[in-house]
């Protein structure tokens, strides 16, 4: 469970996030609806404690991100643009993420299976296709097995089938009791992968309502 209170975010005299409240529950995908500049990744940014609020605070799970366990564990993220493309193979940057973050080596392979690289899992990333790319960074999301995961913008400039892949994804994940939190700019993509939806524009909440109920009303 995510839960934010009064969340707000300045960045100088522009707010980015506005006296944000919503609940992203477990067990079901959400969706965080809204246009570019709307305030998402900056809202998740908030939530792994990556930025700082200026106002209000969010928590996981009851905690806020300084009371969280082991890094990895409670919370995992995929940020847009945080594709791992390195001269390093995907397996050998699992095992870093692993190591450092007190992992058992075996997820690593566990969690290389879940994605599907098991195949090209010692090649060096920096050859993968942007499809690649985005399940290296789920499989590093999902290495410490959280309960609670967030994908920023996960299907931007995917083809048919990687998008897809990780809509079946997200939707087991939310199907074994998970909070699964995704951003989107696109309701036609929300409508197929989302149960939920917290929407947001310029920085403030405008609707937290179930997707069905969202589409009849719009
Ligand atoms: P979204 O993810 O919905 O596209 P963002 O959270 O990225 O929206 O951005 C929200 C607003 O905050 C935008 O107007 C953006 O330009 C601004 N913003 C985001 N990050 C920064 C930053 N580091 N410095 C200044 N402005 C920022
Ligand atoms: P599995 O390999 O099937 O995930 P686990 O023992 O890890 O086996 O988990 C059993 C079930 O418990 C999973 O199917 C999932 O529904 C749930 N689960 C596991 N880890 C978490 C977690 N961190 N948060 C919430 N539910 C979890």
């Amino acid at each position: 469970m995510i839960h934010a209170r009064g969340l707000t975010k300045h960045y100088g005299p522009k707010v980015a996030v506005d006296h944000a409240d919503f609940t992203v529950r477990p067990g079901r995908v959400t969706g965080f609806l809204g246009p570019n500049g709307a305030g998402k990744s900056t809202t998740m940014r908030l939530i792994l404690g990556l930025d700082h609020a200026n106002e209000g605070d969010v928590t996981v799970n009851g905690k806020h991100y300084r009371q969280l366990g082991a890094p990895l564990c409670e919370v995992g993220a995929l940020l847009e643009a945080k594709a791992v493309h390195g001269g390093r193979s995907a397996y050998n940057h699992l095992l870093c993420l692993a190591k450092s973050n007190g992992i058992p080596r075996r997820r690593v392979d566990e969690v290389l299976g879940l994605v599907g690289l098991e195949k090209v899992a010692k090649k060096p990333s920096r050859g993968f296709s942007l499809g690649m790319g985005q399940r290296l960074g789920i499989a590093g999301a999902l290495l410490g097995d959280p309960g609670v995961l967030m994908f920023d913008e996960p299907v931007n400039g995917l083809d048919p089938e990687g998008i897809l892949w990780i809509r079946n994804l997200m939707k087991k994940l939310a199907a074994e009791g998970r909070t699964i939190f995704v951003s989107s700019h696109l309701m036609s993509e929300m409508a197929l992968t989302a149960d939920h939806l917290v929407v947001i524009g310029r920085g403030r909440i405008l609707a937290e309502t179930s997707t069905r109920e969202f589409i009849a009303a719009n």
